[in-house]
């Protein structure tokens, strides 16, 4: 079967299991559970969950591993981190990875005397970096900068050095790109973003093919309490039947808002691993299914840049990306980063590819009017 027909069932009952087809969310902080605990299925909410199995069997599905689900992208990543760091440890990170990952290393890693190295996603600068480390965390493409490295590549340099390798592959979603297959150790995503792709919630996971880390992962998740909400992960569930079908349209809209922005003389830096240009473009292509839903480009300053924002009807000026509605920020609002004052995150959603370029033609023609 196709795998875009698996995720429309990934975590369904069968086809042969009377009632419905996914069960709602079951509310439930304890069970009733006599006697002897380790005879019962379920006994507390912190434990376990049938609407978290159920999505986790989806998220396994997709990933090509055991998935664990946490309460948010961030509960995730410092679920890997505290299931593979202790004190003494190096790990390598992006040096333009998401913003509040490399704000954890600084603080809390670097608190409990794990010693953080930072290199550029760009032509696989953290290959150089890895001797030594413990960990080496990858960002493939990254937020908000959208470039590429070689996931194999990488991998294969860390497994000679026996580093564990995790990917953030929140921006790509499991749909696009599968790390575990390249030979990562863990797998991390935010599933606020495009994966689940509604803007109506906060979740995150961690995938993996070693089952003692797993169970390391659902301890970790059990005694520090990052666990999700059913409320939340059925949501998520209901979200996942329609990835492919909105994963794909962002993705063919974000080329052609690529190709269009590339194509004008008045804005610099259109990045997009679907653009030829793009540094990362070969790698992305080997290693992803398509580009993904986001595109980056740099108005010059930030006057011009909230000209455009400002001058947008459909698209909203909103942080986060991957859902449905397009949405675009001028992202040095954040601080954090090291992208230009005129720097735009574009987030393609599913309305109809002609309105979305239409409105970015508008506002693109209103900042150019100088007041
Ligand atoms: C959003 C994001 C996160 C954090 O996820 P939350 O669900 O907001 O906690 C981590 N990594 C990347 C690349 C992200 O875009």
């Amino acid at each position: 079967m196709h795998r875009d027909t698996l995720i429309v069932h990934a975590g369904y009952r069968k086809s042969t299991e009377p009632g419905p087809f996914l069960s709602g969310p079951q509310f439930s902080s304890t069970y009733t559970a006599p006697g002897d605990p380790s005879r019962h299925a379920l006994t507390y909410g912190r434990f376990h969950n049938p609407t978290w199995t159920a999505w986790e069997d989806a998220l396994g599905v997709l990933e090509g591993g055991q998935a664990i689900a946490f309460a948010s992208g961030m509960a995730a990543a410092a679920a890997v981190f505290g299931v593979s760091l202790c004190r003494g440890d190096i790990v390598v990170l992006p040096a333009d990875s998401y913003y509040a990952i490399r704000k954890v290393a600084s603080t809390w890693l670097d608190s409990i005397g794990v010693q953080v190295r930072l290199a550029p996603t760009r032509g696989n600068a953290q290959a150089a970096a890895i001797e030594g480390a413990r960990l080496l965390w990858i960002e493939s493409p990254t937020n908000p900068m959208l470039d590429v490295c070689d996931i194999h590549g990488l991998v294969d340099a860390a497994r000679t050095r026996g580093t564990l390798v995790a990917v953030d592959n929140t921006t790509a979603t499991a749909y696009l790109q599968q790390p575990l297959a390249l030979g990562a150790t863990f797998v991390v995503a935010s599933d606020t973003k495009a994966l689940t792709g509604h803007s109506d919630l906060i979740l995150g996971h961690v995938a993996t093919t070693d089952g003692r880390f797993a169970d390391a992962l659902r301890t970790w998740r059990t005694h520090h309490g990052a666990i999700p909400g059913p409320m939340e992960v059925w949501l998520a569930h209901r979200s996942l039947a329609t990835l492919p079908v909105r994963v794909s349209r962002q993705c063919a809209t974000a080329q052609q808002l690529a190709d269009l922005l590339a194509s004008r003389s008045d804005i610099s830096a259109v990045r997009y691993p679907g653009l030829p240009a793009h540094p990362g473009h070969a790698v992305a292509k080997r290693q992803m299914q398509a580009f993904g839903t986001v595109v980056s480009f740099d108005l010059g300053t930030r006057p011009r840049a909230e000209a455009f924002l400002g001058a947008l009807t459909l698209v909203r000026e909103a942080t986060s990306f991957g859902g449905v509605h397009s949405i675009a920020e001028r992202r040095a609002r954040w601080g954090g980063d090291a992208v230009s004052e005129g720097f735009i995150r574009f987030s393609v959603g599913c309305e109809t590819a002609e309105d979305i370029l239409s409105d970015v033609t508008h506002a693109l023609q209103a900042a150019s009017v100088r007041p």
